[in-house]
């Protein structure tokens, strides 16, 4: 028999945020149909657009959010005919309607719990982060090796997959690089890698076997912890773009980009694939180095 739940009373209703991936600035609370939001920048940069936050103590009231800079976001048209992220169990998530107007994002929803969550997209937590790469270095044919440290002390990881056996002889093998989530707000790039490392750990897949046997494949699958942890959009700790840094990244300013390079140094790179979000594209695309002033047909075939 399903009981009915009690609420506790008394507590009023309130926003937070204090958790990994954080992110949202309360500048009025007082009335559930009056709660006015600001998502905030990134630290040291003018980028903001990545928002995730709780709502407590506000069951069967109908809220009314609005979120007040969504028009200063780095992609405004990414709140066009948006569907917010809601969870209440922060396992699953579902989508839900929101409105544009007058530069503000409103999002009017009234919870069936006690507290639900509310994110730009599906966030990836660190704790997530760790757990996938534990899970892979554990596979025979995965090894995992830290790179580095990044400016607020968290660990920067790479995962390589190797097959011993092969068609291929090691020094033969082509050398993959595939890396995710430079920028952090863009969750879903390390949703796919965890899809990604999922294929490689399978050994009975038959594509998995015929890649290993040709390639090795080198995996970093957040790039950008500082920015995860911190709720940010595009930038690290230090409001670097890593997507910018890769010319002559600093260890005081960009380590994540420094270690990253250092370590393709040592293997060489046959390939490298970088994976990002689009904030309004419904589908997954390859983008090229078409930009390149030394681009020819040639290239662009392979591609
Ligand atoms: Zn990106």
């Amino acid at each position: 028999m399903k009981r009915a739940k009690h609420s506790l009373k008394g507590s009023p209703m309130k926003i937070s945020q204090g958790f990994d991936g954080g992110n949202i600035e309360v500048l009025s609370c007082e009335s559930v149909d009056d709660i006015r939001l600001k998502i905030r920048a990134d630290k040291h940069s003018a980028f903001y657009q990545w928002f995730y936050f709780r709502l407590s103590d506000a069951r069967q009231q109908s809220c009314v959010m609005r979120i007040i800079n969504a028009d200063g976001a780095a992609y405004p048209n990414g709140f066009r005919d948006y569907r917010v992220c809601y969870s209440y169990d922060r396992k699953h998530w579902y989508r839900h309607d929101t409105s544009l107007d007058d530069g503000c994002l409103n999002i009017e929803f009234c919870p069936e719990q006690d507290s639900v969550y509310f994110a730009y997209f599906a966030p990836y937590a660190m704790e997530r982060h760790h757990r996938l790469v534990a899970k892979a270095q554990s596979a025979e044919h995965c090894s995992n090796r830290l790179i580095g440290q990044t400016l607020d002390g968290q660990d920067l990881d790479l995962l390589r997959f190797s097959l011993d056996v092969g068609k291929t002889r090691k020094t033969e093998r082509r050398q993959c690089w595939i890396i995710a989530r430079q920028h952090p707000g863009e969750t879903m790039a390390e949703w796919w890698m965890e899809g990604c490392i999922d294929m490689l750990l399978d050994i009975d897949e038959p594509l998995t076997q015929q890649l290993l046997e040709r390639c090795d494949i080198n995996l970093i699958p957040n790039m950008n912890p500082d920015g995860s942890r911190r709720g940010h959009l595009r930038t690290n700790a230090a409001g670097r773009n890593l997507n910018r840094e890769w010319i002559e990244p600093a260890m005081d300013s960009a380590p994540e980009a420094h270690l990253a390079k250092q370590a393709m140094a040592e293997t060489g790179v046959d390939f490298f694939l970088d994976v990002h979000g689009d904030e309004a594209l419904p589908y997954c695309f390859i983008a090229g180095t078409e930009g390149l002033a030394n681009w020819e047909s040639t290239r662009q075939a392979k591609l």
